[in-house]
């Protein structure tokens, strides 16, 4: 049985002022028993973030807190790397981290190695990761989606002891949303049967990869335009364990809506775990 995962990405938006208002917000509205929420805020909002969800009321029915989560995180642990943050910088500011989102790709040109040595360095920190994979519009119209989204897989977890990455605290270490770049804050969605074909094309990939249980433990994620509305489609996939949400995480009613669907998908599931934390507590 796999979680099903909400995690908001508010990419270059809020402020330290307006973070932590903001996240108690959608933490009091999204306490769906069983549904891990994940909040990635800006690096300069992350302290704010956690301590505004840091009052055990927002915790979930189950105890299950709200995750706290970094956008993305530097292949390095130190040095001289202006501007940048090491995994273990994160250390009591987040235990989740975004790799590889298609917008780090495009504008920081981030390749699927240095994506996996990111993987790598949030590992050793003890981080969770989501990794991002998606495929472009013209290399879906050309019938090639799955074949790059396996090659993006294997790029990035080359290298990676995938025989370690089993389950940890009662969740995989690694998380998969499959983004479809076409689908990323356009308003236009995959549809859910396309994403479910590709979530398991991404376990068949884990699975030649050696994986663990053939990669039946790691969550995939659907991302790219979800809302209140379109998240039905998605959760009704079995193969499908929850959403990356970008634009419509930063609405407490899109949010509220999204997480209540997933609620009942998580029931569904069975996935209520009583007295034993989903998620790891923030720091
Ligand atoms: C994202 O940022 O990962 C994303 C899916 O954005 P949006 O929901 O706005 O398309």
């Amino acid at each position: 049985m796999r979680h099903v995962i909400v995690a908001a990405n508010w990419k270059m938006n809020t402020t330290p002022a307006d973070a932590g208002d903001l996240a108690r917000t959608i933490a009091a509205r999204t306490r769906e028993a069983g549904v891990i929420r994940v909040i990635c805020p800006p690096y300069v909002c992350l302290a704010a973030v956690r301590d505004a969800l840091a009052d055990v009321d927002l915790a979930a029915p189950e105890g299950n807190p709200v995750a706290v989560g970094a956008q993305n995180v530097h292949h390095e642990s130190a040095g001289a790397y202006t501007g940048e943050i090491s995994a273990s910088m994160l250390a009591g500011l987040a235990t989740w981290v975004i790799v590889g989102h298609s917008e780090r790709r495009r504008d920081a040109g981030e390749t699927d190695q240095l994506i996996g040595r990111k993987l790598r360095a949030a590992r050793a920190a003890g981080l969770r990761t989501i990794l991002c994979v998606g495929e472009q519009l013209d290399e879906r119209e050309a019938g090639r989606a799955e074949a790059v989204v396996d090659a993006q897989v294997r790029g990035c977890l080359a290298g990676a002891e995938l025989e370690s990455l089993g389950v940890e605290g009662n969740l995989p270490w690694l998380t998969i949303a499959y983004e479809p770049v076409w689908a990323i804050g356009t308003g236009r969605t995959a549809r859910g049967s396309d994403a479910a074909a590709m979530a398991d094309a991404i376990r068949g990939t884990l699975a030649a990869l050696g994986m663990p249980n053939g990669g039946e433990d790691v969550p995939v994620l659907y991302g790219g335009s979800v809302t209140s509305g379109s998240i039905g489609e998605f959760l009704a996939e079995p193969a499908i364990d929850g959403a990356l949400v970008g634009g419509a995480s930063l609405k407490p009613d899109e949010m509220a809506g999204i997480v209540a669907r997933a609620g009942l998908t998580a029931a569904a599931r069975g996935a209520t775990a009583p007295g034993r934390p989903l998620a790891d507590p923030p720091a």
